[in-house]
């Protein structure tokens, strides 16, 4: 159950991508990821199992109606009252459920007890029209197994556990009720095969979405993430700027945007080396992901050696405080940088802007005010922080102004 192991031994060190190193055996995951899968599973197939649940009741009222057509009135009474009363009555409850706010806690015990209950109504009726000479309705055992592994919107065990119950309780009444024996031989052969032929198809569909689920994770992971400093990319700064955006005009929140850039990097390269700029990143990014930590804070690197943060509710002391704890972790970091004529040790320059957002301005004018505080930080002579606090109506230039249908990027 390992994805050949050529494929993950280069996977970054990511939750999805650690199952998939480790496999799954017996179809399960650590405890954290197994939780967001089941999670997952029902709710997107949750459609799916409405209809079917739909359609088990279709069955049920047909093979009820054809019951009561083939049977006739005297031996139909126990099976007829069996669909009427029970079986159809609790395929609905168990479609209720689906419907619950609670459904991920209720559905799946529900549907293993109702599949239960009615894979075991099935045996009675069996039984009881067996003994009453009519071996004929054998075909809906077989229907009823498959329905458990496959349309319920059971996890594989759980169907295996339905389906041996009920197979079990065929044995046992056949055996104790003595049904007459050729055909019960067969039949009971043939639900054992079909329950064998279920369960493999069952287990193989389960690790297929097993496989599909981490598969789709990590890729979800690995487009979000710089792949040099793990933290989170260009790409995700545009989509989350874009969405406190919304937020921040909803709630009437200030936010701000800090561009750091790294002095002198170039000269950092060419005096170390290039894979001592590429460590020194990766520090600088562990550094930032440090200094903004209230949960709608968001750090990225926005392109080279700069990184980008936005910051929600930003008040002037919130955006000086992050600035300041930024170059002194920076300042901390300690990596000689002797080429810099700014200081023997590395620093950076930040520019920051904030802005109370409204409908009617976009984000873009916001990043363009950092980046012209930026600017102005790196031509006063590096290592600063300048913040530039600006209403929309106090530009002259009309760069804040919405364009519309333009992407940022
Ligand atoms: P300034 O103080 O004005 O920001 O000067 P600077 O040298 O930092 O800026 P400049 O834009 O001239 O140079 C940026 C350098 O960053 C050049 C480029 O090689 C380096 N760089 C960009 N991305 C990477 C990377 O992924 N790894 C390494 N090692 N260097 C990078
Ligand atoms: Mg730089
Ligand atoms: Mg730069």
């Amino acid at each position: 159950m390992r994805m050949n192991s050529s494929l993950t031994e280069d996977l970054p060190d990511l939750p999805h991508a650690r199952q998939l190193k480790d496999g799954f055996p017996w179809l399960r995951f650590g405890r954290e990821l197994e939780v967001v899968f089941r999670r997952a599973r029902l709710e997107e197939s949750l459609g799916y199992i409405r209809a079917n649940l739909v359609l088990a009741i279709a069955i049920a009222i047909a093979l009820s109606a054809m019951d009561a057509l083939v049977l006739g009135r005297a031996l139909d009474r126990i099976p007829g009252t069996i669909d009427v009363a029970f079986t159809v009555p609790l395929l609905v409850i168990v479609l209720a459920a689906s419907f619950s706010p609670n459904r991920q806690r209720i559905y799946p015990p529900l549907a293993i007890v109702a599949f239960t209950a009615c894979g075991l109504s099935q045996v009675a009726i069996q039984v009881v029209t067996s003994l009453g000479g009519a071996q004929f309705l054998f075909p809906a055992m077989i229907v009823t197994a498959m329905y458990v592994y496959f349309l319920a919107g059971l996890d594989f065990y759980a169907a295996l556990a339905v389906n041996f119950l009920v197979l079990l309780a065929y044995l046992a009444a056949g055996h104790l009720m003595a049904l007459p024996g050729t055909e019960f031989g067969y039949d009971a052969l043939t639900l054992v095969a079909a329950n064998l032929i279920g369960a493999s198809v069952a287990y193989m569909q389960e690790r297929t979405s097993r496989f599909r689920f981490l598969e789709t994770g990590l890729l979800r992971e690995l487009v979000a993430r710089d792949g040099l400093t793990g933290i989170q990319n260009r790409r995700m700064f545009d989509l989350h700027i874009q969405r406190v955006w919304q937020q921040a005009v909803r709630d009437a929140q200030r936010i701000a945007v800090l561009l750091v850039d790294i002095d002198c990097f170039k000269e950092y390269n060419d005096r170390y080396g290039h894979q001592a700029g590429d460590e020194c990143l990766r520090a600088v990014a562990a550094t930032l992901s440090q200094c903004a930590r209230r949960p709608l804070d968001f750090v990225a690197r926005y392109g080279g050696e700069e990184f980008a943060l936005v910051l929600y509710e930003a008040s002037r002391e919130y955006v000086a405080e992050v600035s300041t704890r930024i170059q002194r972790s920076i300042a901390e970091l300690n990596f000689l940088h002797e080429a810099s004529p700014v200081a023997s040790r590395l620093t950076v320059s930040i520019g920051a802007a904030y802005i109370l957002p409204t409908a009617s301005r976009s984000p873009e004018g916001l990043i363009q005010l950092a980046d012209e505080a930026l600017y102005s930080a790196k031509g006063q002579g590096r290592n600063r922080v300048v913040v530039m606090e600006a209403e929309y109506q106090n530009l002259q230039t009309g760069r804040f102004e919405k364009r519309r249908g333009l992407r940022l990027g």
